[in-house]
């Protein structure tokens, strides 16, 4: 076998780092499978299964011989489907010419960094932030502009922390909430805002909706139909069936936005994956057309843990951490607790090896200093973790 550390690996592939996050639950996944009873807070899917009638249409395609290529920017009716949720759900003007089906939302937003970013091209991220955006940025040859939120503002994406990021070179304003890793969300007033904030310029506003189905508020759908209106084809939404239908593993995902831009985003898959898979599509129709209304019971469902772990990790001494506006993330401050020259994946290290809780470094999303904690787990986990963690903090404060 030929020396492996003497190939010639393209240099893309060493500007982009593997996702830490997938690194962490590999790890707690490792020692599960070992037997170890570990506390899995960092798992960023639901615990719920993918809903019976999900699972049905899946089955159904099968049986139905629904196990071919399909039309390569998805099916006519998921296309249809997810332009009417969208109608529904926020009264959002998309048709379905203006979606493209991907497979999983990773696969939408990546689409959209390949069809409008050149190279030198700024896009614009709020932080803390999901570390997948800015590596889309740099393969697509562009440049990543973080810009940090506060704590003390509730990590809040305001115009007015992000107005001085804005280039002649800025061609995207990335928005992702409720935010993976802080649970942030804004209202309308600050979606408007931030509509205003592009709308003279050459920038497209794109909102990665992920977690929105799972928000413990309304959305403020009314602020982004004046965005859509004011905006036109330069608002954009990549969205995914993975988490509000528990469907991570099933990979469906899509991208919204005017004609021509979607097409770009059908020709570039057409020659990456052709289309997402006949099966994931019929079951992602069911998802979409059928009664939402196991959705209201599980964000119910979610508002509980968000409060109980809140409450678990406030009852350790020094400690910060506020309420989620939706997903199922809590990002709490920790960083009184990091000795000297400590980070919070040596942190987390020890947590995993001495508690055997698994949570992911705040390094990972751009904030050292807090710990991303997901509760997409039972009750009954969160309180063991809880208890663990108590546990490990007070050691680590009388040691
Ligand atoms: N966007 C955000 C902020 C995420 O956290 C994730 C997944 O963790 C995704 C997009 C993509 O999810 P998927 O590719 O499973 O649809």
């Amino acid at each position: 076998m030929t020396e492996t550390s003497s190939l010639h690996l393209a240099s893309r592939v060493s500007q982009i780092s593997p996702s830490p996050t997938m690194a962490v639950m590999a790890e707690a996944m490792r020692l599960t499978a070992e037997g170890e009873d570990v506390v899995d807070f960092s798992a960023g899917q639901p615990d719920f299964p993918t809903p019976e009638h999900i699972k049905k249409a899946g089955e159904d395609a099968i049986a139905q011989n629904f196990t071919r290529y399909t039309p390569n920017p998805g099916t006519p009716e998921l296309r249809q489907a997810v332009a009417d949720r969208y109608r529904e759900d926020y009264g959002l003007a998309f048709d379905k010419a203006n979606v493209i089906i991907t497979s999983g939302g990773k696969h939408a937003l990546l689409g959209l960094m390949l069809a409008l970013v050149d190279a030198g091209d700024e896009v614009v991220i709020p932080t803390p932030y999901w570390m997948t955006f800015a590596e889309q940025v740099r393969l697509a040859g562009g440049k990543p502009v973080l810009v940090a939120t506060s704590e003390e503002d509730g990590f809040r994406m305001t115009a007015e922390v992000i107005a001085p990021a804005i280039t002649d070179r800025t061609r995207i304003l990335l928005l992702n909430f409720p935010a993976n890793p802080t649970g942030a969300v804004i209202g309308e007033d600050e979606v408007r805002a931030l509509g205003d904030l592009v709308a003279d310029r050459d920038i497209f506003f794109l909102w990665d909706d992920t977690y929105a189905r799972l928000m413990f508020e309304p959305a403020p759908a009314a602020a982004f139909q004046a965005v859509q209106k004011k905006l036109g084809g330069r608002f954009l939404i990549a969205g995914t069936a993975s988490k509000a239908y528990a469907m991570t593993g099933w990979r469906i995902g899509w991208a919204m936005g005017p004609e021509v831009v979607i097409k770009a985003c059908a020709s570039l898959q057409s020659h990456m994956t052709s289309n997402a898979s006949s099966i994931s599509q019929k079951a992602a129709l069911t998802a979409l057309t059928s009664d939402q209304g196991p959705l209201a019971e599980m964000i119910t469902e979610y508002a509980w843990r968000a409060k109980r772990l809140r409450d678990g990790f406030l009852e350790i001494p020094d400690v910060r951490v506020g309420m989620p506006g939706g997903g199922f993330y809590l990002f709490p401050n920790i960083s009184a607790h990091l000795r000297d020259g400590e980070t919070t994946t040596d942190l987390a290290s020890e947590l995993l090896s001495e508690e055997r809780v698994a949570v992911v470094p705040g390094l990972a999303f751009g904030h050292d200093g807090y710990l991303r904690t997901s509760f997409a787990c039972s009750r009954e986990r969160i309180e063991e973790g809880i208890g663990r963690m108590q546990r490990f903090f007070t050691a680590r404060s009388s040691s």
